[in-house]
């Protein structure tokens, strides 16, 4: 255990030329900025540097090795499974870090790493611009990015990792490094998948497309009792998808907190309204739904429809997995899970992977889940503790009565951290012995390891 004093001393020192702000267990500011989205994670970490440069970032990384303690990282404060905090270490919190700019000659943006998915779309989107991002607004481009990126872009245009186009990074050694496909190759390909890994990311450029301003989205809210209906007409509708239309089904709860059981089924078009319009018919007319919300929309607006469904504080257990197809077999399955499902926040999920993002080959990025198919979280979400062990057994019971329907690999970014056997290695299959040989390279120690680790190796 390290003396208190010698981590006061080198916040002290550091505060002289510390350009955001140093917080320790005493100081104003410090309970909230431990708080990440996830309620049920409650580190306390020994000092939170919130940083407002990249030459802050080198210095926290500096500090926490000469002290021998550990370093998290945080951007959105998303991640689930609370990577972002660590219990008596330091934080480099980069949610100050806000910096973006679009350039509309190249078509790029460039953003730090604390800028989050609402503030991205707002500038990319004010020259009717986007590039792929997170269905929530607050979600952080940093973890998103360098885990994946799912979202309504994605049969378009990739993944948010497939629209990189360079990585600012500084690594353990204190070294500022651009990585792209000409500098850095192999680094930049790891950091496509790899996660907070390899050092931390100040800035990401991203390549952007002409979206909207206007698209066509939303969500169609059927009773509960159509479930199985809804789930096959989303199984047969996603076998012919144009790459601007995506899909994902729920089953989940009424919007309105009404707490009542329904299936629904959540769409972005992102082609000319006339197109969409055609597209999307067959979603209102399957069957008299309780709710229509889809129209033409500000693309902005589709990525903050979500966020009232999860609101910050609430307390969150996930697990996922892709499945190899949507049988009659887990539907019925997933029918009878979430008719035990504890909580009214708590919903099931399928996530359609098409088009741009399937056309990319295994090992061009570290992300190598590029079938067609599905990805089925099982999302628990709650707000009172007492709920919390019933919440956790649903989510568990749950995705291992799925087990006989998954498909090799899962998504890093929804991993929890409580498996008996090593789930990073399971979500990068063939890419995992590659990304540890370049961890190998630039963090040998594995000082970067508050995050979906990757062993290093030579
Ligand atoms: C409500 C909600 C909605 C979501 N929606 C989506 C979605 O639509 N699509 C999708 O793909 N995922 C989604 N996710 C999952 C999301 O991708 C992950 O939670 C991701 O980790 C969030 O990134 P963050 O920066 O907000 O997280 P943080 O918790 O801040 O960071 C997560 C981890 O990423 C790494 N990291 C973060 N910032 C940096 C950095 N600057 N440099 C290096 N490493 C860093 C660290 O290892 C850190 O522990 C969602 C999660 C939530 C809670």
């Amino acid at each position: 255990m390290l003396p208190m004093g010698s981590l006061a001393d080198a916040a002290a020192e550091l505060a002289a030329t510390f350009r955001g702000q140093l917080l320790q267990p005493a100081d104003a500011g410090y309970e909230a900025a431990r708080r990440v989205h996830n309620g049920l994670v409650d580190k306390r970490p020994a000092l939170i540097a919130r940083c407002l440069g990249v030459a802050d970032v080198a210095a926290a990384i500096d500090l926490t090795r000469r002290l021998g303690l550990e370093l998290a990282v945080r951007g959105g404060g998303h991640n689930v499974a609370g990577r972002a905090m660590v219990d008596g270490g330091v934080v480099a919190d980069l949610s100050l870090m806000k910096g973006i700019r679009v350039d509309v000659q190249r078509g790029t943006a460039w953003a730090q790493g604390g800028v989050t998915w609402g503030e991205l779309d707002r500038e990319t989107q004010l020259h009717g611009l986007a590039v792929t991002g997170g269905v929530v607004s607050s979600t952080g481009i940093a973890g998103l990015t360098l885990g994946g990126g799912i979202g309504w872009l994605m049969g378009k245009h990739g993944l948010a990792l497939d629209n990189l186009l360079s990585v600012e990074l500084v690594t353990a050694e204190g070294q500022v490094l651009q990585a792209s496909r000409q500098q850095e190759p192999e680094l930049f390909w790891a950091l496509r998948g790899g996660g907070g890994n390899f050092g931390v990311a100040t800035g990401f450029e991203y390549a952007l497309h002409p979206v909207g301003p206007a698209i066509t989205g939303g969500l169609v809210v059927h009773p509960i009792s159509c479930a199985r209906t809804l789930l096959e007409f989303f199984r047969d509708s996603t076998r012919q998808l144009p790459d601007e239309h995506m899909l994902f089904a729920t089953l989940a709860h009424a919007p309105d907190g009404s707490g009542m059981p329904v299936a629904a089924l959540v769409t972005c078009h992102c082609g000319p309204l006339e197109e969409a319009e055609k597209a999307v018919l067959p979603l209102r007319q399957f069957a008299p739904p309780l709710l229509d919300a889809v129209g033409p929309m500000p693309y902005t607006q589709l990525n903050g429809m979500l966020d009232a469904g999860y609101p910050k504080g609430a307390l969150n257990y996930w697990k996922s997995n892709f499945l190899t197809e949507l049988s009659d077999a887990a539907i019925a399955t997933m029918i009878d899970c979430f008719a035990r499902c504890p909580t009214p926040m708590g919903q099931l999920l399928l996530e359609h992977f098409h088009g741009a993002v399937t056309r990319v080959d295994v090992s061009d990025t570290a992300f190598p889940h590029r079938s067609e198919g599905y990805n089925f979280l099982v999302l628990g979400q709650w707000t009172q503790p007492a709920d919390t062990g019933a919440c956790i057994a649903w989510t568990r019971e749950t995705y291992a009565r799925m087990r006989p329907f998954f498909a090799a690999g899962r998504y890093v970014n929804y991993l929890d951290d409580d498996e008996a056997d090593d789930p990073v290695a399971a979500a990068y299959g063939p890419n995992y012995r590659r990304l540890q040989q370049i961890k190998g390279r630039y963090d040998p120690a594995n000082f970067f390891r508050m995050n979906q680790n990757i062993r290093p190796q030579p």
